[in-house]
């Protein structure tokens, strides 16, 4: 239990619902591994105008930003990232003296998990979906990376070709779209490095389902399922199996959460705290 006092700084996550939020038991227990006076708590948000004024008036150091709220955000802010205005979403802001400040950290959580095991500069990425992690990914390491390609997979054809020309339009990467036909995801990953999966597909309790064939993988994949929960999806299962790399959920989301502490302490991340924190509280420890 972090303790508190006249000079505890507070730093909190805003959404709704947000019961089963992983992220007071990470930021706390990074505070707690730095000696920080810091404490982390959650609320559950509906008037979105009202919870931004309480975090000027109360001197809230930090708000990450989780569903339905993401968006919406970005009004009420004096500042957004020029990364986050292209990604269309602020999962993270920071209080600077009053002046606030909105960033998204999701792309950069995702770029340092793949990045832990290895690069992208020259890598063809394939991406399994069209929604908010996958803009934050896709906007993100397009702009970080000279990727060879991005491959986006939608099964809203409008949606994800509206993504391409956005995402093509500050990036040297050449981007293309395709489906979930199984011919389509067959000629995707036999030209892929990296697959990365940013649907709900497969998630607790749909854990039977996978949003592509596991017969399509090989040893020359790495595939990344965002879902945290199961540790395993069925896809990564698969992908396992035909002797693939694998990676969970777990690291993009601790990573999104350290460059938030970076933004809100100026300290080094404590990581490996941080991860065990989280996997405890997933049972995965
Ligand atoms: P979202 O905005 O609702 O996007 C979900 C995307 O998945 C949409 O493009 C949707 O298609 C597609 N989709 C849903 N069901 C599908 C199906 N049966 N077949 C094919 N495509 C399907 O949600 P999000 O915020 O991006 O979150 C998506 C996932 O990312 C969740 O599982 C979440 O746990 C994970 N996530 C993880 C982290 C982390 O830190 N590890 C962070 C953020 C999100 P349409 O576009 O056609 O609706």
């Amino acid at each position: 239990m972090v303790e508190c006092n006249g000079s505890t700084t507070l730093c909190a996550v805003i959404g709704n619902p947000i019961t089963h939020t992983l992220s007071p038991c990470m930021h706390n227990a990074a505070y707690a591994a730095t000696g920080l006076n810091y404490m982390y708590v959650a609320f559950a948000t509906t008037d979105l105008q009202a919870a931004v004024a309480g975090m000027k008036g109360l001197r809230i150091r930090g708000f990450s930003v989780t569903i339905p709220h993401k968006i919406e955000i970005m009004r009420y802010l004096d500042e957004v990232a020029p990364l986050a205005q292209r990604i269309g979403a602020v999962n993270t802001v920071t209080n600077d003296n009053g002046i606030l400040h909105g960033t998204n950290t999701d792309g950069y959580g995702a770029l340092h998990a793949l990045e832990a095991l290895e690069s992208l500069c020259g890598k063809s990425v394939v991406i399994l979906g069209a929604g908010g992690a996958a803009r934050a990914i896709a906007f993100t390491i397009a702009h970080e990376r000279n990727l060879r390609r991005l491959v986006l997979v939608g099964r809203n054809p409008d949606k994800v070709d509206s993504l391409v020309r956005d995402l093509s339009r500050d990036s040297g990467t050449p981007i293309v779209s395709t489906t979930f036909a199984r011919d389509a995801l067959r000629e995707a990953f036999a030209e892929a490095d990296i697959i990365i999966n940013t649907t709900p597909v497969g998630m607790t309790p749909n854990i039977a389902e996978t949003p592509a064939p596991g017969d399509f993988f090989s040893e020359r994949h790495l595939v990344f399922d965002t879902i945290y929960n199961p540790a395993k999806t069925r896809l990564l299962l698969e992908a396992e199996r035909r002797a693939a790399r694998i990676l969970n959920g777990v690291p993009m989301f601790v990573y999104q959460g350290a460059v938030q502490f970076r933004l809100w302490t100026g300290l080094e991340p404590p990581i490996l705290e941080m991860r065990s924190a989280v996997e405890r509280a997933l049972g995965t420890s």
